[in-house]
């Protein structure tokens, strides 16, 4: 536990018992009836132990609820503030508003869908173009034998409680964290143990089993939060949405729950499209859907989502990647297991050194935790509030040989928003076994290798005459053994002449003769290895991303009169939902032909831009699309030149109308930066219109 929340604890509880003690001595002093003014010195001191004792308990509700000593940034107004401008400014709207909207269902408006195409295209290039890697785009719709093979049908499920009255379902790790969460923040009385015991539910909370989870819901006395009625113990539930392909309703399928599976089908076209070689990884963007139990917490946890995946096979026996010391110096914040189960918190960590200690599994998977860290701090996530944590033994799927999420901290908390997983070879080998066709690659070796191969051969007509109609049986069994028992079998037989063998399917033992099977090793020369590839996995939900770039970017200032606060959205060029507007300072019709111009040259420059003719103050102008986060403002003030306006420093250089566009281009594709523009044209102080 953090170390002043502790000792704030333990000094609000002395504080406490102090002013118990003090109450006490009070009510003792007056029952005794001593002289008015010794009454008055204890209840005096007694004021100021409550005095203390209520300072102590504002320090320590600032330290569990994350605000500043002074109690002055509150997650839930920052929250509002962020999601009302999102919401006014259409970047995200609840869908089927007119009619209530459905919970866990949202549309992108205008500037949402920029961004989010931006947030795309951004990683189609930092990923796909980066790695070669192959993109295929497959359909929602799935039928049930590929999600029945990839254990989706029995298991994709999350842990549900009902309220025994109502019926109204609730996620039940979610309600126990709630509880944790509320009580740790809220209950200032709760002891040093009381909290560390909470704290530490919190961090194997992914890890319980539904027995567990049922156990801690009951010793708290969780009940449904609307209602307060008793709840059911948890049961799976599970999250696809089904559906039935084409009309006779014999088909069953399933809308996706991710994308993955679209490219485990494909691995033997994708395989050989490659060359027949490994590694290699492909891609996939498009929609997921999960039937949420309770959706809640806006674009954080939805019913349809858009997910980036990749799958980078690779073969089992070398996981290294030949770009991973590109990676491997960078440093930032890891949480391996380890510190989560002893209640440490997450450390900056070399990667080098996190993979060369085995705390990562492998060279790709780190390789890819290096280069999500540089996608997500690339787009505007603050490096503060980004920590890769590793999974819990329970917590990862029982096939995945190592785990790591990239969680975002936003004001609801740590959150997951990209996977990092080795789900080794599991899926490959599971499609096989369901469809009958090997997805597997070859390793040709350059030199055919010697092998030796163990031989059984059954003589079939000493079998048959033995054993009439069990002779097939006997036979498949024989053929069953693996090279220990086949060697001990040849070898009792070599000198006994005879051994008793189960046959598992008869389910008894038979007599088998030196005559009735031959077992030797015989030399072979093999040209290639055959192998099922490992997959490395990274996730993304694109929705939780763009959420928390939101909060990570959003700002308030005062405006110049000092009379309100303005929001801002400080995104980066490569995000911002329009990179430029054009303002003609005041309405007439030769500053608007200046505009049209320079429309013209941004749009020939592919930089998307808006212009802003109405005779609304210039400063207003320019607080508005702020609100937007859009980076720059270009305003018509002669008709030789133009002022460029950064939305952050607020301030303005001077260029001619012809170099406007190319000078907003190179800061915004990267080619340059604000400090490059500032140094090379002359400034320009506007005495600002800002107002
Ligand atoms: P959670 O535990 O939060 O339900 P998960 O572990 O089931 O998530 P994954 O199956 O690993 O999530 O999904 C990959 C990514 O998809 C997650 O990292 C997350 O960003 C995103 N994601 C999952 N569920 C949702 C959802 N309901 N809404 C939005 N994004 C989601």
């Amino acid at each position: 536990m953090d170390a002043t929340e502790d000792s704030l604890r333990k000094a609000l509880a002395e504080k406490q018992s102090a002013v118990e003690a003090q109450g006490n001595a009070v009510r003792a002093l007056k029952a005794a009836k001593v002289a008015k003014a010794e009454i008055e010195a204890a209840i005096e001191t007694l004021n100021a132990l409550k005095l203390e004792k209520s300072s102590i308990e504002r320090q320590l509700q600032a330290a569990v609820s994350g605000n500043g000593p002074d109690g002055s940034v509150n997650r839930e107004a920052f929250r509002q503030a962020v999601v009302n401008t999102l919401e006014r400014r259409l970047f995200y709207i609840p869908s089927f508003k007119i009619y209530r909207g459905v919970a866990g269902l949202y549309d992108y408006g205008p500037p949402g869908c920029a961004v989010k195409s931006n947030v795309l295209a951004f990683w189609r290039q930092h990923f796909v173009l980066e790695e070669n890697m192959l993109e295929v785009d497959c359909p929602c719709v799935t039928p049930e034998v590929v999600l029945k093979a990839s254990g989706h049908v029995d298991k994709f499920t999350d842990l549900m409680v009902k309220d025994e009255i109502t019926g109204t379902c609730y996620r039940a790790d979610h309600l126990l964290k709630d509880f944790c969460n509320e009580k740790l923040q809220k209950d200032l009385t709760i002891t040093a143990e009381k909290a560390a015991e909470l704290k530490h539910v919190l961090a194997v909370l992914d890890d319980l089993s539904a027995e567990e989870l049922g156990a801690k819901i009951k010793e708290y006395g969780i009940v449904a939060p609307d209602t307060k009625n008793p709840l059911s113990d948890p049961y799976p539930f599970n999250l696809m949405f089904q559906t039935s392909i084409g009309p006779s309703g014999l088909s069953p399928g399933y809308m996706r729950p991710e994308t993955a599976q679209g490219i485990f089908v494909n691995f033997k076209d994708l395989y050989y499209y490659n060359g027949n070689k490994l590694p290699f990884a492909a891609a996939q963007i498009g929609q997921a859907f999960r039937n949420e139990i309770s959706p809640r917490q806006g674009l954080l946890r939805v019913r349809e989502f858009t997910l980036a995946e990749i799958e980078h096979f690779v073969d089992p026996e070398d996981k290294s990647h030949p770009k991973y010391c590109e990676v491997a110096d960078l440093e930032f914040l890891m949480f391996p297991r380890e510190e989560q189960m002893s209640g440490q918190s997450a450390k900056r960590i070399r990667l080098g050194e996190a993979v060369s200690k085995g705390t990562v599994n492998n060279e790709t998977l780190g390789y890819f935790i290096g280069r999500v860290y540089l996608f997500l701090t690339r787009l505007g996530i603050d490096k503060e509030r980004l920590r890769f944590r590793q999974h819990l033994t329970n917590e990862m799927a029982h096939y995945a040989a190592d785990c790591w999420d990239a969680e975002i901290e936003c004001s609801y908390g740590w959150i997951e928003c990209v996977g990092i997983a080795d789900r080794s070879a599991y899926d490959l080998r599971a499609h096989t076994e369901k469809s009958g066709v090997p997805l597997v690659a070859h390793e040709k070796f350059s030199e055919p290798r010697e092998v030796e191969e163990l031989v059984i051969a059954p003589v079939k007509k000493e079998l048959g005459l033995a054993f009439k109609g069990n002779q097939k049986m006997v036979v498949e069994s024989l053929e069953a053994m693996n090279e220990k028992e086949a060697m001990e079998m040849k070898a009792s037989l070599e000198t006994k002449g005879e051994v008793e063998f189960y046959v598992c399917t008869l389910e008894k033992n038979v007599s088998i003769k030196k005559n009735m099977v031959t077992i030797s090793k015989e030399k072979k020369k093999e040209h290639q290895r055959v192998f099922t590839p490992s997959v490395i996995e990274p996730s993304f939900g694109i929705g939780r991303i763009i959420y928390c770039l939101f909060e990570h970017s959003f700002y308030m200032r005062p405006s110049k009169a000092g009379d309100e606060q303005l929001n801002v959205f400080r995104f980066p060029p490569v995000v911002a939902p329009i990179k430029c507007t054009v303002f003609p300072l005041v309405q007439n019709q030769q500053y608007e032909e200046v505009a049209k111009v320079i429309s013209k040259s941004l749009t020939a420059a592919g930089i998307s831009h808006k212009i802003d003719i109405t005779g609304t103050s210039i400063g207003k102008r320019y607080a508005r699309t702020d609100e937007l986060g859009v980076p720059f403002a270009i305003t018509v003030d002669s008709s030789s030149s133009v002022t460029i306006r950064e939305r952050d420093s607020k301030d303005q250089i001077r260029v001619n109308v012809e170099e406007a566009a190319s000078v907003v281009k190179s800061a915004t594709d990267g080619q340059s930066t604000w400090d490059d523009v500032w140094s090379n044209f002359p400034h320009h102080s506007s005495g600002s219109t800002e107002d």
